[in-house]
């Protein structure tokens, strides 16, 4: 921690001079159940992780935004009168987007020099980006002097990414790092936008496995599942008038209408709804300690989204047997949006070296590939950085 900050406060001085007097964190997270629910107005059982994302900032005179990052190459200032795409450092997009987005809100805001760093690994599905964006967001609410309520931000953050990125994301990753609670996951209603905790107990870790792979993707697999779980919920429509979302189907509902579902579209419906069900049993099972019903249901989890959601990859079927084979495992699954990257599992606590020993040796002899396993603890949602003396303003 104290590492980190002076490294981020000596880059800081060297890029811009002068100390940093506000820093922000926002973290990324990890879902436990609820693949691809969040955009069908389902249930998530989520937690923000340990991995955060960092911006030290000093308000300008200007209006001028001059934002770096130690993750990424590029960056510099922009306008905030005048606020375009930088298609050279893709990644400034998101800050940009965020300050367009709050100020197309209404909100005033205020230039800053700010420097990023993240140890959310970026691109693996545990939401660097939506880290990234509250981590901005947080920054110009306290540059602004104003306050806004964490639900609200969540949404303001996916509009940036939905409509200044271009990524149509549902609201899971922006929600769980602003309303993030150490300790517990969090059983979201994506609807409602209400969540209630679970805690985690003390005698079960949270274990991500990276696979450090991806699917060649072409970029059109998320807004093609997204679209497809569309159409179907506007076909069971026809037949059940009030359903806007797959959310409002149950599996019998489902099960009736099949075959009137193109077959790919019946498919991806059937795994939202069945994995719909599965948060509120997962919920359940981990408020009983019920290690038998996490297994299965974390199994029945992966298996509908390589099977009916196609979005499984030889990596993940590796890491899957490594996670399963391991000792002290209580269940193991994808994570994010699938396609590669992080997946994760719910080990039993005073076994978690062991079990991530395994796992790197048996994945690595697989694959080729030397994962990373990260065992933690659920983490508090985005803020100030705690420990920084009165937030370093000198
Ligand atoms: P994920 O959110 O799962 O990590 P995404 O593809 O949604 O993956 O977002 C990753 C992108 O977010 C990166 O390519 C980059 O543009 C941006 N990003 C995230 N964190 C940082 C960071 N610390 N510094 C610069 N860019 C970042
Ligand atoms: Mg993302």
């Amino acid at each position: 921690m104290r590492r980190r900050l002076d490294r981020v406060g000596d880059e800081f001085e060297l890029r811009f001079g002068g100390k940093p007097e506000v820093w922000m964190r926002a973290p990324g997270r990890v879902d436990l159940m609820g693949s691809h629910t969040d955009y069908n107005m389902g249930h998530v059982l989520t937690l923000a992780i340990e991995q955060d994302t960092w911006i030290a900032a000093r308000p300008r005179r200007d209006r001028t935004v001059a934002v770096y990052s130690l993750n990424a190459e590029g960056g510099g200032p922009f306008d905030l009168d005048a606020i375009a795409h930088d298609w050279t450092a893709p990644w400034t997009n998101y800050v940009r987007g965020v300050a367009d987005t709050l100020q197309r809100a209404g909100y005033r805001l205020c230039g800053f020099d700010g420097l990023v760093h993240s140890t959310v690994p970026i691109g693996s599905g545990l939401s660097s980006s939506a880290a990234l964006e509250v981590a901005c967001a947080l920054i110009f609410v306290e540059l602004g002097g104003w306050s806004i309520d964490p639900v609200r931000l969540a949404q303001l953050c996916q509009r940036a990414e939905n409509e200044f990125v271009g990524m149509n994301c549902g609201i899971l990753d922006q929600y769980s790092s602003t309303m993030g609670q150490k300790g517990c996951a969090l059983l979201l209603d994506c609807r409602d936008l209400r969540s209630e905790p679970v805690p985690l107990g003390e005698d079960t870790r949270v274990v991500i496995c990276d696979t450090r792979s991806r699917r060649e993707l072409t970029g059109s697999e998320y807004p093609e599942r997204r679209a497809q779980c569309e159409q179907g919920a506007s076909l069971l429509a026809q037949f059940y008038p009030g359903v806007t979302a797959l959310r409002d189907v149950t599996i019998d509902e489902y099960l009736a209408h099949e075959a009137d579902l193109p077959l790919a579209v019946a498919r991806r419906c059937r795994f939202i709804i069945e994995e719909n069900e599965r948060v509120l049993g997962l919920a359940e099972a981990l408020s009983t300690a019920d290690r038998g019903a996490i297994c299965d249901l974390t199994a029945e989890s992966y298996v509908g989204a390589r099977d009916l959601f196609e979005i499984g990859s030889s990596e993940m079927a590796a890491m899957m047997d490594a996670m399963r084979s391991a000792p002290g495992v209580i269940g193991a699954r994808q994570a994010g949006a699938g396609f590669g990257g992080c997946m994760v599992a719910l080990v039993d606590a005073p076994q978690v070296s062991g079990f991530a020993r395994h796992v790197e040796k048996t994945y690595a002899r697989v694959t080729g590939i030397k994962p990373k396993v990260y065992a933690m603890h659920a983490a508090a949602g985005a803020g100030p950085l705690p420990t920084v003396p009165a937030n370093r303003a000198s």
